[in-house]
């Protein structure tokens, strides 16, 4: 057992797609501060931001329906979609310029056009998407989007699904090009691999095990080196805990105030996959339908074209469930061991609430191979069990704290902990999830580093350049950054087409 010491600027715990992209805008930033990354698996990206455990889905309110609310009057609210999509921009905007500034190679191996779609049955059902697509089609940022309750049209756009269906009510779907399909798993190791080709020092197999505060106001992080079973030492002035599943424990730990209180829930996810080229040849989009009454909104039912090493493949799900683990290769004491004084009530009151929420998770894990092609069959009516495999996807666990709304309330978002003097920040909860990380990861930055920021402005301008606009005030700057980042990225050609027309359905 070893206790070697070592000192640097910034520590990163994870090697998820929160830190590799919080590390490559620290890079970029302050190119001479070192960084040190440990990571308890044995490579990049291989929890949650993997491209096998999560949609891939480039969340930016083009297709998911919790994203716009229907109220008590039938207006629609459109803020939060317009939230999602501007900050996903911030995202294909930072991926163009490490592109542009060759610090990534060929986007298209991590992201591709897939136009994204809603897809709803039933006359009220209907009656809110022509709604919602009335509302959204307004705004520039959602330019281009379709809406039909055509069978025919819609045989065109999505024939897997049209084959074979009865219509016995109304369906409709809106449809647009500009989505995409992320390989978030690919960007992570591409993120790392350029950082480690930049003195960025990154431990695999190396498991942080504890966090504390040095008498000089830095942090000393306990670490094991899972292969030899030493333990060491290392310290640093500022600590980014990027742990995903694993990163409320971590904070725990830290002992910091802002990290009391904060329960975790977590929610598992299984996928049915389906790799049969004659059938992934027939359907070219990422349809989006309603969740089940009862079910959470990270539950919705999506069926989705995913590239992945260039060859596409139809995910359905995800199906949520109940297991106690935080990480998908962590502990089946996650759950019990998160239970603190600080967080008892809190966790109890949520217990409590949440009954309905678990019994339907537990129900949804017990469901048989045979169950879920019924569920599949809502989708793709003619499916059969042969052509599907069920893949276990990543955990998300959600935050759980006391709010306005009461005492121990679920959310569904991401959070940004931060100590108060910003040495140290955590980011709990899943969703938007990995799409909005360089909108997250700037957030980090401009709470963990008021000093430096105004002296960052203008690089955080080149790699990001609405960064400082409301886009939505703004339809010129947004058509030139669809028409800057959709190029930079490969997902338009030079006549300004997606891509995704050369697989378009005819017939
Ligand atoms: C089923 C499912 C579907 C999803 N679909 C989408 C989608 O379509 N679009 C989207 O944008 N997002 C989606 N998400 C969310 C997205 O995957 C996550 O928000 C994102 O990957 C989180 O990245 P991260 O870096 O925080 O965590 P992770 O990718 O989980 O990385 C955390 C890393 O920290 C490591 N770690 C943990 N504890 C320690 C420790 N003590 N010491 C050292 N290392 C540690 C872990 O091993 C892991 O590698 C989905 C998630 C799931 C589960």
């Amino acid at each position: 057992m070893s206790n070697q010491q070592t000192k640097t600027d910034v520590i990163l715990i994870g090697a998820g797609i929160m830190s590799a992209t919080l590390g490559s805008m620290l890079k970029e930033l302050v190119p001479d501060w070192t960084i040190t990354v440990f990571e308890r698996r044995a490579g990049a990206g291989e929890e949650s931001s993997n491209e096998w455990n999560n949609a891939g889905t480039g969340h930016s309110s083009l297709c998911e329906l919790n994203y716009t609310v229907e109220g008590p009057d039938g207006s629609i609210d459109i803020s939060k979609a317009v939230k999602v999509n501007e900050e996903y921009q911030f995202s294909k905007q930072f991926w163009s310029y490490l592109v542009n500034s060759k610090r990534i190679q060929n986007p298209r191996d991590f992201i591709v056009a897939v136009p994204h779609m809603s897809f709803v049955q039933g006359e009220t059902d209907v009656a809110f998407l022509k709604k919602r697509y009335e509302a959204l089609s307004e705004n520039p940022l959602f330019q281009g989007m379709e809406f039909s309750d055509d069978p025919e049209q819609l045989m065109k756009w999505i024939p897997l699904m049209m084959k074979e269906r009865r219509i016995e009510q109304p369906i409709a779907a809106t449809r647009i090009e500009s989505g995409t399909d992320v390989n978030f798993g690919a960007l992570t190791r591409m993120l790392f691999d350029h950082l480690e080709s930049n003195q960025t020092d990154i431990r695999f197999k190396h498991q942080v095990e504890d966090i504390t505060r040095a008498r000089d106001g830095s942090w000393d992080l306990k670490v094991q080196n899972l292969d030899k079973g030493t333990t060491s030492h290392h310290s640093a002035k500022f600590v980014f805990i990027g742990g995903g599943g694993g990163s409320l424990h971590l904070l725990q730990k830290s002992g910091i105030p802002e990290g009391k209180g904060i329960g975790g829930f977590p929610v598992s996810g299984l996928f049915m996959v389906c790799q049969k080229p004659d059938i992934v040849a027939k359907h070219h989009a990422k349809v989006y339908g309603k969740a089940a009454v009862g079910a959470p909104p990270m539950s919705v039912p999506h069926l989705d074209t995913r590239v992945i090493d260039q060859k596409e493949s139809l995910f359905f799900g995800p199906f949520a469930g109940f297991s106690p683990k935080f990480l998908k290769f962590g502990s089946m004491f996650d759950l019990i061991t998160s239970v603190k004084p600080g967080n008892l009530t809190t966790m109890l009151a949520a217990g409590a609430k949440n009954l309905q929420l678990t019994k339907y998770l537990i129900g949804q894990v017990m469901l048989s191979k045979e169950q879920r092609i019924e569920a599949l069959r809502e989708f793709v009516p003619d499916a059969k069990s042969e052509d599907w495999d069920l893949v276990v996807a990543g955990q998300r666990v959600q935050i759980i704290k006391d709010t306005a709304a009461g005492k121990g309330t679920l959310q569904f978002g991401t959070e940004v902990i931060s100590s108060a003097d910003g040495s140290i920040a955590a980011l709990l909860g899943a969703s938007p999830g990995a799409s909005t990380a360089v909108s997250v990861m700037l957030e980090v930055i401009i709470k963990c580093f008021p000093q430096q920021i105004k002296a960052w402005e203008s690089k955080i301008k080149e790699m990001i350049p609405s960064y400082g606009a409301t886009l939505l005030d703004n339809p010129k700057l947004i058509q030139d950054i669809h028409t800057l980042t959709d190029r930079s990225l490969g997902l338009t050609n030079e006549a300004g087409e997606y891509e995704t027309q050369k697989h378009a359905f005819t017939s």
